[in-house]
């Protein structure tokens, strides 16, 4: 099969991602071999292609967000999550988002910048029909982690809900809280993401330090920026949440506890997902008809799909084709 292996991590623009022709892998017991239709590119790639996330192998298929179809005919998804465990305390509690071991799709297990690709049976989503396989692509990372941040802050049907950033995430979570009725206020950087806030049906829109007119019973932060967690803070009614959707932020600034915190007011950060935020999110993506915008490049593309997302020359989302 034709593969784009990562050998050695190295900047995007020296194209180290190498198209190669490789045997087909052999699925073990409790897995399944699936033939990809098509799989989403994410910025997490772009940093284990240039290393920004070491490297625990001595080659690596990228890869996280991948449409494939199983030997009898039936199509599934695979998330960043490629297993846990079972055993550790956070498996036992049911919170295998949290577990001790987790194995990463394109990271620690061969991906999907491949012709096929094998998963553990119980991590492939079975896809609701009625999805597309490109469109669903993008679903499998950006949209199921904004759709479990929405959890995390505990978003209930109707409320007033702000939205910090607005990247792929965010874009995939409006329509979620419009099919809910929710109020939804988008706070953003950049003239073109408030046009696309607006064009997808936010009730308000504003720059990145604005807060919005009417206190929020949620608000998620999308940025890595600990100032727009304290702008999100002030944006809360007493007992709002705070969902932090990012892996890193530059610090957390000092701020006022009286005024900002008190009144049962909190910060939460938000970690991997669950397969039951995959299953319940795509459920919801079939009903609601969640259709992302994409940008398709061929699997010998792969090099330049990870070097358009880098240099933000994509509208949508980036989806692989082999
Ligand atoms: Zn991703
Ligand atoms: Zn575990």
């Amino acid at each position: 099969m034709r593969a784009a292996v990562l050998k050695s991590p190295a900047s995007i623009a020296t194209r180290p991602l190498e198209i190669r022709d490789i045997p087909v892998p052999t699925p073990g017991t409790g897995q399944v071999l699936l033939r990809v239709r098509a799989c989403g590119v994410c910025r997490t790639d772009l940093h284990i292609v240039e290393g920004e996330l070491k490297p625990l192998r001595d080659h690596v298929i990228p890869g996280h967000q991948i449409v494939g179809e199983a030997a009898d005919g039936r199509r599934y998804g695979v998330t960043w999550m490629a297993g846990v465990d079972g055993t550790c305390e956070y498996c036992r509690r049911g919170e295998e988002n949290l577990c001790d071991s987790p194995a990463f799709t394109g990271y620690t297990v061969d991906g999907g910048y491949a012709e096929f690709s094998v998963a553990r049976s119980d991590f492939a989503i079975p896809l609701p029909p009625g999805l597309d396989d490109l469109e669903t692509a993008p679903l499998l990372c950006a949209g199921v982690i904004g759709f479990r941040s929405l959890r995390v802050a505990g978003v209930q049907r109707g409320e007033r809900v702000g939205l910090f950033g607005f990247g792929a995430s965010a874009h995939l979570a409006l329509p979620v809280l419009r099919a809910w009725g929710c109020h939804v206020s988008v706070s953003t950087r950049g003239a073109s993401h408030r046009k696309l806030a607006e064009s997808l049906g936010a009730d308000w829109v504003g720059s990145e330090r604005d807060r919005p007119p009417n206190p929020l019973d949620r608000a998620i932060t999308f940025a890595p920026s600990g100032d727009v967690v304290v702008t999100a803070l002030s944006s809360l009614r007493k007992g709002g949440v705070v969902a932090i959707n990012a892996i890193h932020l530059d610090r957390i600034p000092e701020f006022d506890y009286d005024s900002l915190l008190w009144g049962e007011r909190q910060i939460r950060s938000v970690t991997n997902v669950t397969r039951a935020d995959a299953h319940d999110f795509l459920q919801l993506a079939s009903e609601i008809s969640l259709r992302p915008k994409v940008t398709v490049f061929r699997l010998e593309q792969a090099n330049e799909a990870l070097l358009a997302l880098k240099n933000d020359a994509i509208d949508g989302a980036d989806v692989l084709v082999p």
